[in-house]
């Protein structure tokens, strides 16, 4: 059923703003581009359904690469202008908008190829994912193609130095008056909540660990409820960072890299494989990084050993929102970061 969560949800895509941000983030609209001419082969001829069109962008990539048929759906109301571009580019005959949800709409065939722009902050952020699974049972050909096919989900133990002296230490010395009873509030106000902001690779103390891979033609509703996983980091020391002791604010960045269009089960050479990737050391995006910072800087050695569990969760309310339960051991100190994405 839709809620009313839902339709606040699809009311937030009403506006032209989120949409005008996706389209400029040129990453990812012209990965988007290149992943359907990569594959015109299986475009060409075939029918698409296009999972939340939005202004229609990517239904009209389709259309432009020769797909015979494209269902547009989008349950927001940015669907009226969808309908209207489509339109004035002489692609009703091809273009089919369905202003609906794709759990209620019906298309009387089944579809070649599926795509969607799904991805939310923190990869899993919006659960729209579910929504792509649901158009994959209902209506994909056995065979057919979905892009993109997998996605991950990364976390790695950054240090951003740079924001906690901007947001923490500043209460110090505000205009020669020491605020420094500013400070819990002003962790609490800044740290409470997953931050979105761009971060650099130099952030970066270690490798990345795998939280969720997502292969999305065998992917569950089920299995997207709750995400666990245990990591052991080892933090290495950069050139760049000159302290023996780096003070690791609190956090861990989550990137994600979808887009690799092979087909299922089939290895594409790792060569030609597009990925796009909200990774801090690539070139940013509107995805950014998702960061959950402790309240708290902790002092990390070189090699010295950072492990723990990351949990997200839908939260009951409302399935929208993510909870995200972060344990972290090192230097023989716990610490337990329960934080809400709203
Ligand atoms: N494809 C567009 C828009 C992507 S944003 C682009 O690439 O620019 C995601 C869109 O999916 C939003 O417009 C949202 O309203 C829509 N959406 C999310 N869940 C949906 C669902 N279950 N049914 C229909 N549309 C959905």
């Amino acid at each position: 059923p839709c809620t009313e969560f839902d339709k606040a949800y699809f009311n937030s895509y009403a506006h032209v703003g989120i949409h005008e941000e996706m389209i400029k983030d040129h990453v990812r609209t012209n990965t988007y581009r290149d992943a359907i001419f990569h594959h015109q082969s299986l475009i060409e001829g075939k029918v698409v359904v296009d999972v939340g069109c939005g202004t229609g962008i990517l239904s009209i990539f389709c259309a432009q690469a020769g797909a015979k048929r494209v269902y547009a759906v989008d349950a927001s109301d940015i669907a009226v202008q969808a309908n209207e571009v489509v339109k004035a580019n002489n692609l009703s005959d091809k273009v089919i908008v369905l202003h609906g949800r794709v759990e209620d709409v019906e298309i009387n065939e089944e579809v070649d190829v599926i795509i969607s722009e799904w991805m939310g902050y923190m990869l899993l952020y919006e659960s729209m994912l579910g929504s792509v699974i649901t158009a994959r049972d209902r209506w994909l050909k056995h065979g057919g193609l979905i892009l993109p096919s997998n996605a991950t989900l990364y976390m790695a133990p950054v240090t951003h130095p740079d924001r906690y002296r901007e947001s923490i230490e500043f209460w110090r010395n505000v205009y020669g008056i020491d605020m420094s009873a500013m400070l819990p509030l002003a962790k609490q106000c800044a740290f409470e909540e997953p931050s979105v902001e761009t971060i650099s690779g130099e952030n970066v103390l270690t490798w990345p660990h795998v939280v969720k891979h997502v292969d999305c033609y065998t992917i569950t509703i089920d299995e997207l409820e709750s995400v666990t996983t245990t990591y052991k980091f080892r933090s290495m020391m950069r050139a760049s960072l000159i302290n023996p002791r780096v003070p690791v604010l609190p956090t861990v960045p989550s990137n994600n890299s979808p887009m690799d269009g092979s087909q299922r089960k089939k290895r594409t050479n790792p060569n030609e494989a597009l990925v796009l990737s909200t990774a801090p050391e690539d070139p940013p995006t509107h995805w950014q990084q998702t960061l959950i910072y402790f309240y708290d800087p902790i002092d990390v050695e070189q090699d010295q050993l950072i492990e723990g569990s990351a949990t997200l969760t839908q939260s009951k309310e409302n399935r929208r929102f993510m909870n995200i339960n972060l344990r972290y051991s090192s230097g023989g100190r716990s610490f337990v970061k329960e934080s809400v994405m709203r």
